[in-house]
């Protein structure tokens, strides 16, 4: 395909990847971007010293992100510094009751064997299925672009499948290795990326603790950005042009194609085929004719959502104790905070909720002898967000905090900002005011799974946390990938 003028709606992690893509292969790429800068959900502030990252903040999976550039002939350390952190994570089971999660696999396996007799040598089984899964997963099921079940009919792969237990349970799958509290509670936590709780989720996703306890948790100098900003710069040297605060209102379709897309300026750009990822709903439902939207408003309300959040950032005027670079607060039980997400939305009576505080690991992203604190509650989208709610909840987490902490910490908070449903729609146009896209659950996987592919509007394309492969920074890295190799498949010219 030669010359061919696509545009690329949204910076976030997928559209950069599928521009980048197209652009390597002789496409002339345009990205549109709503906000002022790049990133998406991984954008970044700085606010007198302090450098936040206002989304992900845990880097898993690095072969996923070492495949992309490597793509590219080059490498993620021609872009940005990746160390692996050690402890991973900590997890807060109460007051004086923490585990620091060691990156050392024998040491992982000592401290399981600690909690219960024999887990050590269950967690090798565990994690040798586990491997199998994220090989078969990552390298072969996730590259599928999933608009037909014949993608996953070839012999081999089906087998695959079958072994891979799509059809059960994550938590029963963990319970058939352990039966200790804290442990489940270790194993089950990976899953909540994916937007729902154990229950719902296919034990095939037993590959994400293989990311964890295997692939280990790593952190890029600088903050989660970094890669953003890598991404930025290979996608210009690929000759992407980026226009900033250049929101589509419409895609101009005639005939069944896609013609050209207008700014909220009223400016028109041509073009040859238009790859949206932005969030899919916001496309489907706000920029094209409704006469060719995929999918009903019946049809998006029953989806399942991947959690809203509320989230904090603090720059704190003192260097705090007792806390990690990653901080699981899993010290109320899980079973009440779910049901507030999934089953009955509302906002939780006590909150599980992550403490980050980067600057543990990295100077540069609090001014010397301060720390850098990112507070995120998961939530049920479509919740009402009002600053008397926030502040209730602040108050609610920040008593946890400094209590198990043990440390005045409020009275030291120099900066805080709060982000929640409200934000999330008026920044990224995000369906309920989701944070994570769509849950991975068994009938929102693969095929079932909102098509990459407009089925009225033969060049226009989706790509990002709501379509194929799912939720997170690599599946949405890969998502661009797929959408790109569908686009150069389907118009040569
Ligand atoms: C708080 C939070 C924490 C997270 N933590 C992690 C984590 O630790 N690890 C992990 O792997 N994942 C994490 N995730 C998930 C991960 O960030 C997302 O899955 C990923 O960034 C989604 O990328 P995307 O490209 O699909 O979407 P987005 O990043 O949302 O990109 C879509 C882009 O489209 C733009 N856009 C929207 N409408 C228009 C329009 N009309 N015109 C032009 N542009 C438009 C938006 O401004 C946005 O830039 C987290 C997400 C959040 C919100």
């Amino acid at each position: 395909m030669s010359q061919k003028k696509v545009v690329v709606i949204g910076s976030g992690f997928a559209g950069l990847s599928a521009a980048t893509h197209l652009a390597a292969n002789s496409c002339l790429v345009t990205l549109l971007e709503k906000n002022e800068s790049p990133g998406g959900r991984a954008r970044k502030f700085e606010h007198q010293g302090f450098v936040f990252d206002m989304g992900p903040s845990w880097y898993w999976m690095p072969d996923v992100f070492d495949r992309y550039f490597e793509h590219f002939g080059k490498k993620t350390s021609d872009y940005y510094n990746l160390i692996r952190l050690d402890p991973s994570y900590a997890v807060v089971y109460g007051e004086n009751d923490i585990l620091n999660i060691p990156a050392n696999l024998d040491e992982f396996k000592a401290m399981f064997e600690g909690l219960e007799p024999g887990a050590g040598k269950r967690l090798e089984e565990f994690l040798a299925q586990a491997k199998y899964k994220y090989e078969v997963g990552i390298h072969d099921l996730v590259t599928k672009p999933s608009r037909s079940i014949f993608e996953f009919t070839a012999p081999g792969l089906l087998l695959d499948m079958m072994r891979m237990d799509i059809f059960q349970s994550m938590s029963k799958h963990v319970r058939k290795y352990f039966s200790h509290e804290k442990i489940i509670r270790l194993m089950e936590f990976p899953v909540l990326f994916l937007g729902e709780t154990a229950d719902n989720i296919p034990a095939l996703y037993s590959l994400m603790n293989y990311a964890d306890i295997a692939l280990g948790t790593w952190y890029p100098m600088g903050g989660m950005h970094e890669i953003i900003k890598g991404m930025v710069s290979l996608a210009e040297e690929k000759g992407v042009k980026f226009r900033y605060d250049a929101e589509v209102e419409e895609i101009e379709i005639e005939n069944g194609i896609a013609k050209r897309v207008r700014l909220k300026s009223g400016e028109k750009i041509e073009a040859d085929v238009v790859v949206a990822g932005a969030d899919y709903h916001h496309v489907d439902k706000h920029l094209i004719n409704p006469k060719y939207s995929n999918y009903t408003e019946e049809y998006w309300d029953k989806r399942v959502m991947a959690p809203s959040s509320l989230l904090f950032y603090i720059g704190v005027n003192k260097r705090l104790n007792n806390l990690k670079h990653h901080n699981l607060f899993f010290d109320e039980p899980l079973g009440p905070h779910a049901d507030a997400i999934y089953k009955n939305p509302r906002w939780p009576e006590k909150p599980l909720f992550y403490a980050s505080v980067p600057s543990i690991t990295d100077p540069s992203v609090a001014p010397e002898g301060m720390e850098n604190l990112f507070l995120l509650i998961p939530l049920a989208p479509d919740l009402e967000d009002s600053e008397e709610t926030r502040e209730k909840y602040y108050g609610i987490i920040m008593d946890r905090l400094e209590k198990i902490s043990g440390q005045e910490i409020r009275s030291h908070v120099i900066y805080k900002r709060s982000y929640a449903h409200s934000d999330f729609k008026a920044d990224y146009h995000a369906f309920k005011g989701n944070a994570y896209g769509l849950a991975n659950t068994l009938l929102q996987t693969a095929i079932l799974k909102p098509s990459l592919k407009n089925k009225k509007v033969n060049n226009l394309y989706y790509t990002g946390q709501l379509t194929v492969p799912g939720p997170g920074v690599p599946p949405s890295l890969i998502s661009g990938h797929v959408v790109a190799k569908e686009v150069l498949k389907e118009n040569k010219s």
